[in-house]
C-alpha cells in the first residue's frame, strides 16, 4: 500500500494549489457579498486544464479540494460541471451527444447543470412529478426544478422526467423553446456566488435522440451522476476543513490574550488537534474512494461514509475556527465565518447527512425481505 501521491498526481494538484491562489483566491471574498458567478474564473480555470473530464477520481479530487480551500462556490460549479454532467456523458451518453457536449464542457465554451430536485421532490428522487411524454419522434418534457446549480447560465441541462417506461434521463440545450429559468427566491445562507435557478419546462419538446442511456434508465443514470458527485463534495469539504485548519492555526500564533499566544491555551490546542486529526481522517476516506474508483471497484459505500464524515468534519472545523477567531471570527473580515456557511450547505445537497446515513446502513442492516424494503 502506498499512500504517496506520484508525480502526475502531485503535478495535478500543484497546478490546482496554483490555479486557486492566483485567480479564485482573489475574487472569494468579492462573489460571497455581492453573489457573483464569474463564468471568466471557470473558462480561466478550463484553460489550465482543470475541467478535464479525462482525468481519473484521485486527481480530480485533488482538484476539488484545492478549489474548495478557497471557495466552494467555484468548487462546486465544478463538481456539477464536471463530475454530475461531462462524467455522466462519458458514463451514459451516445456517440453524437459526446461528440456536441464532451469537448465544450472541458473547455468551459458551455456550462452545464444537473436538474434533479423538485419542490415536492428531494431525498426521494423517485417521486418526481416532471412528465415526459412520447410525442410522434420524440418527447414532451412539462414540469419544475428548484435549486438547480449552473442552472440560470448552462448551456445543457441533464434532467430527469417519468416517462411511461419509468425514471428517464435527457440531455437538453437550454436554448430549446420551453425551456424557462429564473433565479430563486430567497437568499442562500452560503455558496453565494453560485448560481441557483428554478427552471420550468412547459411542453418542451426534445427529439428522441435527447436521451440518455434508453427510457426508463434515469433512476441508475442518475445515482451514477452523484457518485461522481459526492466524492467531489467530499473533497470539497476537505478543503474546507483545511482552511479552517490553516486560518485558525495562524492566527492562534499570532493572537496574543493573557500575556501569551492564545494557541498556548491547552483549549484551542485540543480544538486544533481535533480539526488537524480529522482532517487526517478525512483525506484517507476521499483519497480511497477515488482509489476504489480509479480501480474499477464498487465505491458507494465509500463515497457514501466520505461524503457523510467530511462534511460534517468540515462543519465542526468551521464552528471552531470561528470561535478561535473570538469577535473576529463572527465578521467577514475573516473567511471562516463563510466556510461554516458553504459547509452547511454541503451537509445538504447531493445527499443529505440523513440521506448518506440511510445508505450506510442499509449496507450494514441488508433489505428486509419481508416489508420489500
Ligand atoms: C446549495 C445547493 C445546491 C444544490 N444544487 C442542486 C443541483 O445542482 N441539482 C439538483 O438537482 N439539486 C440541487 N440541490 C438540491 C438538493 O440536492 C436538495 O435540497 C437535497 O437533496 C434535499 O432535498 P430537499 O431540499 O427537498 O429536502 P427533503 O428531501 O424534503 O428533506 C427534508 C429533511 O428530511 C430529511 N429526510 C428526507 N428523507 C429522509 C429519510 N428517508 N430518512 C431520514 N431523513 C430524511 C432530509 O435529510 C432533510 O433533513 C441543491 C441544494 C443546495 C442547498
Amino acid at each position: 500500500m502506498d499512500f504517496a501521491l506520484g508525480p502526475g498526481l502531485l503535478e495535478v494538484q500543484g497546478r490546482a494549489r496554483q490555479a486557486a491562489t492566483e485567480v479564485v483566491a482573489p475574487l472569494a471574498r468579492r462573489a460571497d457579498e455581492e453573489g457573483v458567478f464569474s463564468r471568466d474564473v471557470i473558462a480561466e480555470l478550463a484553460r489550465r486544464g482543470l475541467l478535464d473530464h479525462s482525468l481519473g477520481a484521485l486527481p480530480m479530487s485533488l482538484i476539488y479540494e484545492e478549489l474548495g480551500r478557497v471557495d466552494s462556490s467555484v468548487r462546486g460549479c465544478l463538481t456539477v460541471q464536471v463530475g454530475l454532467v461531462a462524467r455522466c456523458l462519458v458514463d451514459w451518453g451516445s456517440a453524437a451527444q459526446k461528440r456536441e457536449w464532451l469537448p465544450r464542457l472541458a473547455s468551459a465554451e458551455a456550462l452545464g447543470c444537473y436538474a434533479l430536485t423538485e419542490p415536492e421532490a428531494g431525498s426521494d428522487a423517485k417521486a418526481l412529478k416532471t412528465r415526459a411524454v412520447h410525442t410522434g419522434d420524440g418527447w414532451a418534457i412539462t414540469g419544475t426544478k428548484h435549486w438547480i446549480t449552473n442552472g440560470g447560465v448552462a448551456d445543457v441541462a441533464l434532467l430527469f422526467a417519468q416517462a411511461e417506461e419509468g425514471l428517464t434521463a435527457f440531455v437538453a440545450p437550454t436554448d430549446t423553446p420551453g425551456f424557462g429559468r429564473r433565479p430563486m427566491a430567497g437568499r442562500e445562507l452560503g455558496h453565494r456566488g453560485s448560481n441557483h435557478a428554478l427552471l420550468e419546462f412547459a411542453d418542451m419538446r426534445l427529439p428522441a435522440t435527447a436521451i440518455l442511456d434508453e427510457p426508463g434508465a434515469g433512476f441508475k443514470v442518475a445515482m451514477g451522476a452523484l457518485g461522481h458527485g459526492r466524492l467531489g463534495v467530499a473533497a470539497g469539504a476537505l478543503g474546507v476543513l483545511q482552511a479552517c485548519l490553516d486560518a485558525s492555526v495562524d492566527f492562534a500564533r499570532k493572537r496574543r490574550q493573557f500575556g501569551r499566544r492564545i494557541g498556548d491555551f491547552q483549549m484551542i490546542q485540543a480544538a486544533l488537534a481535533d480539526m488537524a486529526a480529522d482532517g487526517a481522517a478525512a483525506r484517507l476516506l476521499v483519497r480511497e474512494a477515488a482509489w476504489l474508483r480509479d480501480s474499477g471497484q464498487d465505491n458507494a459505500l465509500a463515497v457514501a461514509v466520505a461524503k457523510l464524515f467530511c462534511t460534517e468534519a468540515a462543519l465542526r472545523a468551521a464552528d471552531q475556527a470561528i470561535l478561535i477567531h473570538g469577535g473576529r471570527g463572527y465578521s467577514n473580515e475573516y473567511p471562516v465565518e463563510r466556510y461554516w456557511r458553504d459547509a452547511k450547505g454541503m451537509q445538504i445537497y447531493e445527499g443529505t447527512a440523513h440521506i448518506q446515513r440511510v445508505i450506510i446502513a442499509r449496507q450494514l442492516l441488508g433489505r428486509d425481505e419481508a416489508a420489500g424494503s
